[in-house]
């Protein structure tokens, strides 16, 4: 990278250009190969490049690529149905709920929790969320993300917001109120660390909501699709949702976000309430449509059960790992302080990307791994060898 770099500084200092991928491979400008498991944050979990992704997308592009929300397309309308059926698939609901396209998943939560307000009605505004949770980097996402220090700059930001502790029923039921209108929750903390929610907490809240009327969303952008080892992290509580935002996976790198709701909530919303110049646009569309499809086909959730199942065993065999969280593909691997010996996650997830190993320093002490849902045995058995080597400090052994 030469000269005074013309990008806002907020990403730091970029380590690596990468200019192509193939499946779980990525290259960058010297031509050096990585194995990716972070997948550019749990996006592309078909894999970089997957062929019949690119091939509908060129196919799109030369048909139509865009006409306005004021008029229909074809992708988005199978693109709802699909997502609609995989929502209520884990859930046993009868009654088809209806979709609002987005294109990230910040406008998602945003446009989930407009949704949530305009049904509740002002009084019953106050959308109630985790401490340590991310739920995107708007105004009143940030509000909802329950880390106070990210706050701080932005001040003051929208109104109506409260958090409580992460997987504390109890200490959610002492903050609500009659203004609490919507309970906002992820059904497992990605960016916070890697916590699943306890499934007693999810049903407990589903409880809570039934009785008060409260509307429960759920923030499913980084868990959703197959991920966690289900459709939908929600599924492995059995519970049923009233509102699902989803984005990262569903165009396999392609941007794009969705809000499901039940038929009854997402009736609040007439014309004119809310919309995207963008969102569900024919190109963005068409890459979810056939990801949704190959999805299916490979029953994605299976995929990422049998393969999380596998990487988890081979961590957790690996000197310098003393534990493993998370769920289906979307792990951490907690790092021995004795093995770390000063260094920190990041520093271990920066080594990693030396010797060709993408991951994500979550914590002080963890890394985050999510590779693609169609990596293979050997690739698992590579990138944990890469890390092991990377926790011993012997370079020379993989160089
Ligand atoms: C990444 C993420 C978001 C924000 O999505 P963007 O597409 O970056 O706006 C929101 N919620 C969760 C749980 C996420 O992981």
């Amino acid at each position: 990278m030469s000269g005074e770099r013309l990008l806002m500084d907020n990403y730091g200092d970029p380590p690596v250009t990468f200019v192509r991928g193939q499946g779980t491979e990525l290259f960058d400008d010297s031509g050096k190969r990585y194995l990716d498991f972070l997948c550019g944050l749990a996006v592309t979990s078909l894999g970089h490049s997957h062929p019949r992704v690119a091939a509908t997308l060129a196919t799109q592009a030369g048909t139509l690529l865009h006409v306005s929300n004021l008029f229909d397309t074809e992708p988005h309308l199978e693109v709802a149905a699909r997502l609609d059926s995989l929502v209520r698939s884990g859930t046993g609901e009868a009654t088809p709920g209806r979709v609002l396209f987005q294109n990230s998943g910040a406008e998602a939560n945003e446009a989930a929790i407009k949704l949530a307000r305009k049904h509740q009605g002002r009084g019953r505004h106050v959308v109630l969320s985790a401490f340590r949770s991310f739920h995107g980097r708007t105004l009143a996402t940030l509000a909802a993300t329950g880390q106070p220090e990210k706050h701080e700059p932005f001040q003051p930001l929208p109104e109506g917001f409260r958090h409580a502790a992460w997987n504390d029923l109890e200490a959610f039921e002492s903050v609500l109120d009659p203004t609490v209108g919507a309970i906002l929750l992820e059904s497992l903390q990605g960016e916070g660390g890697v916590n699943p929610a306890d499934v007693d907490f999810l049903v407990g809240i589903r409880r809570l909501c039934d009785e008060r009327g409260i509307l429960l969303i759920l923030d499913e952008v980084q868990t959703g699709l197959g991920r966690t080892g289900r459709w939908f992290g929600f599924h492995h509580a059995g519970i049923r949702a009233d509102i699902v935002t989803v984005a990262k996976a569903l165009g396999n790198g392609v941007p794009i976000g969705a809000v499901w709701a039940t038929a009854e909530v997402a009736a609040a919303f007439s014309p004119g309430d809310h919309g995207s110049t963008f969102g569900g646009q024919p190109l963005a569309a068409s890459a979810a449509r056939e990801v949704l499809r190959v999805m299916e086909e490979i029953d994605a959730p299976a995929c990422a059960a049998a393969k999380g199942a596998a990487l988890t065993v081979l961590l957790e065999a690996l000197p310098g790992v003393i534990g493993v969280r998370g769920l289906g593909l979307l792990l951490a691997a907690e790092l021995d302080p004795d093995v770390l010996d000063g260094r920190t996650g990041p520093d271990v997830a920066r080594a990693c990307l030396d010797v060709g190993l993408v991951v994500n320093g979550i914590t002080s002490t963890a890394l985050r791994l999510a590779p693609p849902l169609t990596v293979t045995d050997d690739e698992l058995a590579e990138g944990v060898a890469i890390l092991g080597s990377v926790l011993a400090g012997d370079r020379e052994a993989i160089a």
